[in-house]
């Protein structure tokens, strides 16, 4: 701060948000109690060459000009985050736990945060989490250390319920475990409700318990949808690693959404206008993107040949690498992107071929032209193919009951547990000599994937894509070892590589 004409002026390559925190720091400060000093304010962000945007920087601003017009006098080194309005609220801002954490690992040993963050921010360890609600509290609590924390001004806030203090201010991963998991509310239709299709039943089956990417491809009205949406309930929680990553992703990507650690495993299921930017991530401060907020989870993609053509093309690199960059001017972001896909699409663009009733009539060109929309290298990703026929009123109004998502979600968990216990991966994600390993196939079996192999003319990712569904079949079913019957199961759900063959066949 120095003499002269008032001014107030931010240098250090701010975004154009971090900019307008002169307009909101200096209503914050005056709506707070506090005189804005008649001087002229310099911010420097360092270091100069890096890019700085948002508005988490609002409260540190704040402070520092309280601090230096000597309002008050803080004791002790304090990290402070926070955006503030005018009137001088706290409020959240996007990626706060990622931020706490960095400034724990950075030694820091006590932060402010907004009060509605607090519970994502005490998520990270190694650092005591204060919440303030406004800029007020915040000044109080800088002024308060310097007598010891027995004086810190009780914090202004309600407690979710999910949420206990404990005496010391912290919160424990124990105490928020449960409220991840409330974050999306389980609507999801049972297994029970699915009539019919019982080879796609077992085709998800298959595909959840190895991570394998599945197309369903059948007519409107065949359940392809019903289906796919009961995929929440079939799947195992987050262990706690992925638990922790799935946090963080929610923390970037929104603003005092994260109430707890999140639980349970994401299901996404964008719309078909998506945007390339929206699949990736990008926009002004590099938010994840779909394939990044389904990481360790299910990306479901309905009507898949009417998704841009850009935006199915971004999933190539996520789906080979596990991992998506992004970047825009000046910076750039890896984020974890490792998901399984599941796909759905109609047989044609009127949906009835292959029904044999004579009600399609899509001329064979435009029925290449709509398969053809999904390139081969997303093709190539596919390891289990899923023809629905359309339902049959005996089977529609069978009163069988078939199995339950209970069961089924028994049997995905336990072969994952297989899996994770012989190789520390799914089924998936195995080729080379782990997979040929993992299946540990006796003579017989070895001459039936031969034999297989040669019959549909697979290439070596062809016959690998085979043995990794036959290593789920086989885990499914308890087995040691890859068998005879495990690859014929496995074959059934491959492409045949033709083409139209492909989307017309069933
Ligand atoms: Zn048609």
């Amino acid at each position: 701060m120095a003499p002269g004409l008032p001014g107030f002026t931010i240098v250090g390559l701010a975004d154009t948000a971090l900019q307008e925190a002169r307009e909101r720091v200096r209503g914050a400060i005056r709506n707070s109690g506090y005189e804005y000093p008649p001087r002229r304010i310099t911010v420097n962000l360092a270091p100069a060459d890096l890019r700085k945007g948002g508005a988490s920087l609002d409260l540190a601003i704040a402070l520092g000009i309280i601090v230096g017009s000597e309002q008050v006098t803080a004791a002790g080194r304090w990290a402070v985050l926070g955006e503030l309005s005018l009137g001088g609220e706290l409020r959240p801002v996007p990626g706060l736990l990622p931020m706490v954490a960095a400034l724990a690992r950075r030694h820091v040993r006590r932060v402010i945060v907004p009060a509605t963050g607090v519970a994502e921010a005490a998520l990270a360890e190694g650092v005591e989490v204060v919440p303030a609600a406004t800029l007020a509290e915040a000044a109080t609590l800088l002024r308060a250390s310097r007598r010891g924390r027995a004086r810190l001004v009780p914090p202004r806030f309600e407690l979710a319920e999910d949420v206990r203090f404990e005496s010391d201010g912290g919160v424990t991963r124990e105490e928020v475990g449960d409220a991840g998991g409330r974050q999306v509310p389980a609507a999801e239709p049972d297994l029970a409700e699915v009539r019919g299709q019982l080879e796609a039943r077992r085709g998800l089956e298959l595909a959840l318990a190895g991570g394998h990417c599945m197309l369903m491809i059948g007519p409107p009205g065949s359940g392809k949808t019903l289906l796919a949406r009961t995929i929440p309930g079939l799947l195992p929680p987050l262990d706690d690693k992925e638990s922790r990553v799935a946090t963080i992703i929610a923390s970037v990507a929104g603003t005092g959404s994260v109430s707890g650690l999140v639980r349970r495993r994401p299901f996404r299921s964008p719309h078909h206008t998506i945007s390339y930017a929206a699949m990736v991530g990008g926009g002004p401060h590099l938010s994840p993107g779909e394939v990044t907020l389904a990481h360790d989870g299910v990306l479901f993609l309905d009507e898949l040949p009417e998704f841009d053509r850009g935006a199915l093309e971004a999933l190539r690199q996520p789906l080979e690498d596990g991992q998506v960059a992004i970047a825009r001017v000046g910076r750039a972001a890896v984020f974890p992107s490792r998901f399984q896909l599941v796909a759905a699409m109609n047989p044609c663009p009127c949906g009835h071929a292959g029904e044999g009733d004579g009600r399609c009539r899509c001329q064979p060109t435009a029925v290449d032209r709509y398969a053809g929309r999904i390139s081969g290298p997303l093709r190539d990703r596919i390891d289990l193919w899923v023809h629905m026929p359309r339902v049959r009123p005996e089977e529609y109004v069978a009163q069988a009951n078939p199995e339950g998502s209970a069961a089924v979600a028994e049997r995905v968990a336990a072969a994952r547990h297989r899996q994770l216990g012989r190789q520390d991966c799914l089924n998936a994600r195995l080729s080379g000599r782990a997979l040929r390993a993992a299946c540990d196939m006796a003579g017989p079996a070895q001459a039936q994937a031969i034999r297989l192999a040669d019959l549909e003319g697979w290439s070596a990712r062809g016959t690998e894509r085979l043995l990794r569904v036959a290593r789920t079949a086989a885990d499914l079913a308890e087995a040691e070892r890859v068998e005879c019957s495990h690859l014929d199961e496995a074959a059934r759900f491959r492409a045949s590589g033709r083409q139209r063959g492909d989307l017309a066949a069933g």
